[in-house]
């Protein structure tokens, strides 16, 4: 095959072979008599991937990645709503089991030089003897370790903390972990608006190969730099491994394909050994990724059937949750939403988009579960908006849509919704003083939605309130302000079926 003139025409042959093989699935193989499974579908397109990926190396490379803007195992139905790869959605991973994993994983991140001072004192010690020696182990047990197995295995779980530290701070997906390199992160200072100070922005150069965005980079915190930073220390002696066998074969035969495969993670910082290819060093996979996050996670106690994939999920509800619980905090922090949601890269152009795009869908999920139960029958409401709601419930609104999700997703859409912690705010913007300085605001204001979650926070309000009522140093003015306060906390709880007194009202 041809491939510089496969390049010219690469759009054409990819839409053809897509469409071929879908109706070769459905009508079924002629040879076999039966469908195509998604499985050798995904083996097909993968191979116009690959070959698209070689024509990167030739003299006339195809421009066009083959399906822009999805993938070989999309196309192939492997992943996505509905499919058998995944069992549908990625399950959120529950917050105490992420806690528990991460506060595990930062706590051997910084006792990481512990480790890999011994680490490397043991392959001293094994060059001066010229390979293994007994004096291996007497130094481990004089470290504090019972044995070199127990050794060998805290060296290896370093690997996965720096990797979960990492995969959940960044919201990287597990094969864009796998193509970071040393040296990955740098760091950016931002002037801070009206300010003279400035911000440190961190950032993590990588690769994508999802969407065929190639070269990418990801705003990260600081501990995703320290924990790449112990993984380059970490991957020292495999990357030596890896020279060593370029040399050998180098030496032997200068043509081998091997070598140039080798050079492809000589730079890699997530090695691993692979016994069953001879010890070969290479990054690890999706595979091994995924055995060594169980074991760490039975290792904490947990019984989470822990993938790897989990972390982005999880990291895109935590920024759709984050701060005000939507996009216009994300858009002000990241400092480049424009409105409709697409990028304008004022801070960097070689972000991953994909990823704010997965958070957008987090956010649509976590405002259809709010307005869910705002229209829950007998729900009560309280806020302006929260009684519009409660009427316009009573009123058979459903019957104007197809059914019960339509509403909510529709109400869902129309609305900015974000929470202020005592309230959901439907205003266009944060810059309302009901957010922080004068809370009960919300009471009575057109914008706000106040549900029964919100009623332990009035009632604590309610009580403070009236210890400050009895402070005799607030003036006739102040005390005026904290009746009124007190009376829109009571007018909340009365629309919130709570008992309401002027006295304390903590139930
Ligand atoms: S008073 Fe209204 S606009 Fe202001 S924060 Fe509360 S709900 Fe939003």
């Amino acid at each position: 095959m041809n491939i510089t003139r496969l390049a010219d025409v690469t759009p054409f042959v990819c839409a053809s072979f897509v469409d071929f093989c879908r109706q070769h699935r459905q009508r079924g193989s002629a040879r076999a008599g039966k469908p195509l499974q998604a499985a050798s579908l995904g083996h097909l397109f993968g191979a116009v991937e690959a070959l698209h990926e070689l024509s990167q190396y030739t003299d006339d490379p195809m421009l066009v990645h083959p399906w822009p803007g999805t993938s070989a195992t999309h196309l192939a139905g492997l992943t996505g709503h509905g499919t058998g790869y995944r069992g549908g959605k990625t399950p959120l991973m529950p917050d105490e089991v992420l806690i528990t994993l991460f506060q595990r994983a930062w706590s051997l991140v910084e006792a990481a030089d512990d480790v890999l001072d011994v680490r490397d004192e043991i392959l001293i010690l094994r060059r001066a003897a010229g390979g293994k020696t007994s004096a291996e182990a007497v130094y481990v047990r004089s470290r504090g370790w019972a044995n070199m197995f127990e050794f060998n295995k805290a060296v290896l779980e370093l690997r996965t903390a720096c990797y979960i530290v990492a995969a959940a701070l960044s919201g990287c997906r597990n094969h864009e972990l796998g193509f970071v390199q040393r040296g990955a992160c740098y760091c950016t200072e931002e002037a801070v608006d009206n300010d003279d100070e400035t911000n440190t922005y961190w950032w993590m150069r990588s690769q994508s190969t999802k969407t065929g965005e190639g070269n990418t980079e990801w705003v990260v915190p600081e501990a995703v730099a320290v924990a790449l930073k112990v993984m380059e220390r970490w991957s020292s002696p495999y990357r030596a491994l890896i020279e060593a066998e370029i040399e050998t074969r180098v030496a032997e035969n200068p043509s081998d394909p091997e070598i140039a495969e080798a050079q492809l993670h000589l730079n890699a910082v997530f090695l691993a050994m692979t016994p069953n290819k001879g010890n070969q060093v290479r990054t690890m996979s999706g595979q091994m990724w995924n055995k060594a996050l169980k074991t760490f996670t039975w290792n904490c106690g947990l019984q989470w059937d822990l993938a790897s994939h989990h972390f982005r999920r999880k990291f895109a509800n935590y920024a759709a949750r984050s701060h005000f619980g939507d996009l216009r905090y994300l858009r002000s922090h990241f400092k480049h939403w424009s409105m409709d949601m697409t990028l304008g890269y004022a801070l960097n152009a070689s972000q991953e988009v994909a990823l704010y795009a997965d958070i957008q869908i987090e956010l649509d999920d976590i405002k259809e579960e709010v307005v869910d139960g705002w229209l829950q029958p007998g729900a009560a409401l309280a806020g302006g908006y929260g009684e519009n709601i409660a009427k316009w419930r009573g009123s058979h609104a459903v019957t104007i849509f197809k059914d019960h999700r339509q509403m909510v997703r529709s109400l869902a859409e129309s609305a900015s919704i974000r929470s202020n912690g005592h309230a959901w705010c439907t205003a266009e913007d944060n810059n309302c003083i009901g957010n922080d300085l004068e809370r009960t605001r919300c009471s009575g204001c057109d914008n706000a939605v106040i549900g029964p979650q919100h009623a332990p926070l009035y009632h604590g309000l309610h009580d403070h309130l009236h210890e400050v009522l009895a402070c005799d140093d607030i003036g006739e003015g102040g005390r005026n302000l904290v009746r009124r306060d007190m009376q829109r906390c009571r007018d909340v709880l009365v629309m919130l079926g709570h008992n309401a007194s002027e006295e304390p009202t903590t139930v």
